[in-house]
């Protein structure tokens, strides 16, 4: 059932979508060395416990975004020194995809700062994903809202995932964007689910939200009808000239818990440390990795914010012993992480996204 040769049959930790708030936070909350053993035990036995995925992302359309995201730099409400780019034509996109394979990428995640995506640019994005498999790599693509047909579209080309996070928990949503609803995030989820794409989504941590904050996020993500199947979590990158430049640095040791618990909370997802590493002592990314996450971003650039040098990164995984996935190692656990999802959808489909501001009271 699970790659991991360690893990034992009958072991493996239910999938609920029924946490209360409270059990999330007594997770965060516990002594690290309890939390960290309790996530590290549930990862060994859903995962290789010495393995990461490498993904890549690049930024297909850059800036002009009519939304007020308060973290980013991409934002047409903020003046940052970014410069913006219309949709890529798709071979400089074939090229990047080329490049981030050779380099050992086995996703290729692909991002436009749009609200949504007009049905005029949508041929080109298909041709982005029908070029980047053919290349031999999975695709992923992150271009706002989508509605029901176009998720359908993004289907039919072949996509693998659709990213779209959830940034933040319900009460604290409002502190960072106003120009579209936490539900119009969970219905663009709801239509990729739909529609057969596996599900890519996460959050920010560091963006002055509370430890309660962390869990509310966290229980969203856990209580959605099926975990999704890639769980990115991000340390909030500061830029100049966004609303949160100034906002206080995170002890990182949160980011650790948050892993960590997200780990606990969604056994098979893939967990990955995102945006922030760059800049991240290896101790702490160490600990991150100690706690469950299992992919990270590699490459010059996390859309507009910098990498740490692949080369470093290398040097970090050998250091801890840890390999990197092949692309048939991807394709087969995305295959089992997909079928664990869609067997829990099976046997217990709600239909309904649980309520954690309810939850809360
Ligand atoms: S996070 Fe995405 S939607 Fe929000 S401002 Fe940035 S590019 Fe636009």
């Amino acid at each position: 059932m699970h790659a991991n040769p360690a893990a034992m049959p009958g072991q493996a930790s239910p999938h609920r979508h029924d946490w209360s708030r409270q059990e999330v936070e007594r997770l965060l909350n516990a002594p690290l060395n309890d939390l960290l053993f309790e996530a590290q035990t549930v990862h060994r036995r859903h995962h290789q416990p010495n393995q990461v995925q490498l993904s890549t992302l690049l930024s297909i359309k850059t800036g002009a975004c009519p939304e007020d995201c308060a973290y980013c730099p991409q934002s047409g409400h903020y003046n940052t020194a970014l410069e913006r780019e219309k949709l890529l034509e798709v071979e400089r996109v074939l090229e990047a995809a080329r490049t981030a394979r050779d380099k050992g990428a086995t996703r290729f995640c692909m991002g436009a700062a749009w609200r949504s995506p007009q049905d005029r640019d949508l041929p080109h994005v298909i041709e982005m994903v029908k070029g980047v498999k053919a290349l031999g790599l999975e695709t992923c693509m992150t271009l706002g809202m989508l509605t029901e047909s176009q998720a359908h579209r993004l289907a039919d080309a072949g996509l693998d995932y659709y990213n779209h996070n959830l940034d933040t928990s319900p009460e604290y949503y409002g502190e960072i964007i106003t120009t579209r609803t936490y539900q119009d995030r969970l219905e663009t989820l709801g239509h990729v689910r739909d529609a057969g794409i596996n599900v890519c989504a996460g959050g920010i941590v560091g963006m002055g939200e509370s430890r309660q904050d962390r869990a509310g996020l966290l229980q969203q993500l856990a209580n959605l009808p099926e975990h999704p199947e890639s769980v990115p979590i991000n340390l909030l990158v500061k830029v100049a000239g966004t609303p949160l430049d100034q906002v206080e640095a995170l002890d990182p040791l949160e980011l650790v818990r948050t892993i960590a618990t997200a780990r606990i909370l969604m056994p098979d997802s893939q967990l990955r440390l995102s945006a922030g590493r760059e800049g991240m002592e290896d101790g702490i990314q160490a600990l991150c990795f100690f706690a469950g996450a299992n992919s990270v971003f590699v490459g010059e650039k996390l859309l507009t914010t910098p990498l740490p040098e692949t080369s470093d990164d290398m040097q970090l995984f050998k250091r801890l012993g840890i390999q990197t996935e092949t692309h048939e190692e991807t394709v087969e656990a995305s295959a089992r992480t997909a079928a664990l999802v869609e067997a829990a959808r099976q046997e217990q489909r709600s239909g309904q996204y649980y309520d954690a501001t309810q939850a809360r009271a």
